[in-house]
């Protein structure tokens, strides 16, 4: 039994030693004032809408948090889009959705497998604000959904899904796709189409500049029944340090998870990076582990950093993100790609 008088004197060693190192001391710094400049970037075009849902909250002086759910909420509200129960299905023809949701607290809640909910996120917010857990998956995700009052819809595909999947049956084979932007069509098959990807990841600063974000997905389309990516797990589809910044990613999540992309990007940005440098470092480290692969997958990173400056980078071309802040009202950014 270590003796009072030495337990004190080895933990003041250890503290002297935690102090010391430079991570523990970042994690220790109050979040940098930026207080008074309200943002919200997200993935792709479908940002563009989800953000005037997350606007509506910051620019009345409302919570980070609250942004990124209501904002979400837009995407998954869409039939038009892979996001929600509009989304494409996994073989057995079933739409599973996953989603994750961080505050400035290092407060979080997920949602995986979750069927027949139409706001997998606020499900996600339930776990994190009414649970002593993070995670919550499949069936047991489903019955505390319906616990908490969400109606439990039909489980039916959504035209667009129902005729992709159709599509896809033909050949019945899985083969990741690189997501891209353009056409506005969805991706009906194993050699994929247009505007295909099926994710929205967003991150908000709010006029106390708190940070916060979410990430909401249908998955890849077509997967084997039970497969997770990377969207509804912290640090890898999504992470936020208020202190140092938030990071989420969008593409193929085996590669995401591969990297713990997110909070790899947020570890990076603690080492001084700026945000955009930090997306770009992550992806050059997916393409190194991918080598000759990489250019059969899209993986691309949206971050802000506490400081209030926003970045991104995608491994291929095709890769938009969406801003909104008081100053430049919406922009859609083409971020840089490394696969030139
Ligand atoms: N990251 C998502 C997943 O792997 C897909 C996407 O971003 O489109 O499930």
């Amino acid at each position: 039994m270590p003796t009072r008088r030495k337990f004190i004197a080895s933990s003041a060693a250890g503290l002297a030693a935690l102090a010391a190192s430079p991570s523990v001391e970042a994690l220790s710094l109050p979040p940098a004032p930026v207080a008074g400049k309200p943002q919200v970037i997200s993935t792709w075009d479908t940002g563009l809408a989800a953000n005037l849902g997350a606007w509506k909250v910051l620019s009345k002086g409302g919570r980070a948090l609250d942004a990124v759910e209501a904002g979400v909420m837009v995407t998954e509200d869409s039939q038009n889009c892979c996001v929600g129960l509009g989304g494409n299905p996994d073989r057995e023809g079933i739409v599973t959705l996953d989603a994750c949701i961080m505050d400035d607290q290092f407060n979080c809640g997920s949602v995986a497998a979750l069927e027949r909910i139409k706001h997998p996120i606020s499900v996600a917010r339930r776990v994190m604000e009414r649970t002593p857990h993070v995670m919550l998956v499949g069936e047991g995700a489903q019955q505390f959904a319906v616990a908490q009052g969400f109606p439990l819809e039909a489980q039916k595909l959504s035209p667009d899904a129902e005729k992709a999947y159709k599509e896809w049956l033909k050949t019945s084979q899985y083969k990741p796709v690189v997501n891209i932007e353009n056409s506005g069509t969805r991706n009906t098959g194993p050699v994929g189409g247009a505007n295909n990807h099926d994710t929205i990841a967003m991150l908000a600063q709010d006029v106390q500049g708190r940070l916060s974000g979410s990430c909401t997905t249908s998955g890849m389309g077509f997967k084997m029944r039970g497969r997770l990516g990377d969207s509804p797990l912290i640090g890898s589809g999504l992470f936020v340090d208020n202190a140092v910044g938030a990071a989420a990613a969008t593409g193929q999540g085996e590669d995401v998870i591969r990297i713990a992309g997110a909070h790899t990007v947020v570890e990076l940005m603690r080492q001084g990076m700026s945000p955009k440098a930090a997306c770009k470092a992550a992806i050059e480290r997916v393409a190194r582990i991918k080598g000759d692969k990489a250019k059969d997958i899209q993986v691309c990173f949206i971050a802000i950093s506490a400081q209030g400056q926003h970045g991104a980078f995608a491994l291929q071309k095709g890769f938009s993100y969406a801003v909104c802040d008081a100053q430049n009202q919406q922009q859609l950014i083409q971020a840089e790609y490394l696969l030139k």
